[in-house]
């Protein structure tokens, strides 16, 4: 008998994915966890019941969240990574000539979990000297800490009533605003606006609370339900949203990055929104 995996993400329109092995599923002091194997995705990780990233997907995601802020940046040096345990926006930073990523992930053993059983997915960014790994609570770390970021990104679990909800915070918001560098960007996860239009309507609320320019960019994740997923977008300078695509192509072709999904045209397209979506934004 085949076992599926069927996401919780609502209750009413449900992903299944076929399990073909499981690889590892127990609890962490956050979080369930459960990673295993599907014929067409590869290894898969999943935390309280929602899938996270794949193996043969991960880049859809990864990309588009990593190098979309410092492509339209265009000088990055220090990046924030905010969650991401599974290091794969971390390693899609490190392609770039930055000097630090600093990554704040709450759960250490997700981080050990995934260096373990999905280990192509960061793919030795852990061991890249360019990367200070913070093990803790990353609300606390944007309170806490006093250094500057020129790019931040969210990478968080979903705010479901779990660790994830303090990142979609307007205080966390603030904090993250006083963290970045002038010039800076912040981008996040911030859901699937078709079924849970609620995400992005209330990021965009508390992001307007402190930035000057609010927006975001969609992009598909094959391994998602729902279609397009949103990524929040916030700065205080409004051109950096719409750098011109000639301008990120030769940023692109300098970084000489080899990418799946990401191109300089595709990230330009991804700021213009189904009419739905920028009406949530409005
Ligand atoms: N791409 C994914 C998605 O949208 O489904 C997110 C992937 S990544 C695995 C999410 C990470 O955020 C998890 O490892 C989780 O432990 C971490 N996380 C959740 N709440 C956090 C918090 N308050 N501070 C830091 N990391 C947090």
């Amino acid at each position: 008998m085949t076992d599926w995996f069927v996401e919780a993400l609502i209750p009413e329109v449900a992903l299944r994915l076929q399990i073909d092995r499981v690889i590892y599923q127990g609890r962490t002091d956050f979080q369930d966890v459960l990673i295993f194997e599907n014929p067409v995705l590869g290894r898969v990780l999943v935390l309280d019941d929602i899938c996270q990233t794949t193996e043969r997907d991960e880049y859809f995601y990864h990309e588009m969240i990593a190098h979309t802020p410092i492509l339209a940046h265009g000088d990055v040096r220090q990046v924030l990574v905010i969650g991401g345990g599974d290091g794969g926006t971390l390693r899609h930073c490190l392609q770039h000539p930055v000097e630090r990523v600093t990554m704040v992930e709450l759960d250490a053993a997700v981080v050990e979990l995934c260096r373990a059983h999905l280990p192509a997915l960061s793919a030795g960014a852990f061991d890249d000297p360019r990367t200070d790994l913070v093990i803790g609570d990353g609300g606390q770390f944007v309170a806490q800490s006093r250094a500057n970021y020129d790019v931040i990104i969210v990478d968080s679990t979903d705010p479901v009533g779990g660790p994830g909800d303090v990142l979609f915070s307007a205080d966390f918001y603030a904090d993250c605003k006083r963290r970045l560098a002038p010039g800076g960007i912040l981008v996040n996860q911030a859901g699937n606006p078709f079924l849970e239009p609620n995400t992005i309507r209330d990021v965009a609320r508390r992001l307007g609370r402190c930035f000057a320019d609010v927006g975001c960019f969609v992009g598909a994740v094959p391994s998602y339900a729902g279609g397009y997923m949103a990524f929040g977008w916030a700065s205080d300078d409004p051109d950096l949203r719409r750098t011109p695509t000639e301008q990120l192509a030769t940023r692109f072709a300098a970084a000489d990055l080899e990418t799946g999904c990401y191109t300089p045209e595709l990230h330009a397209a991804a700021f213009a929104l189904p009419r739905m979506i920028g009406d949530l934004m409005a």
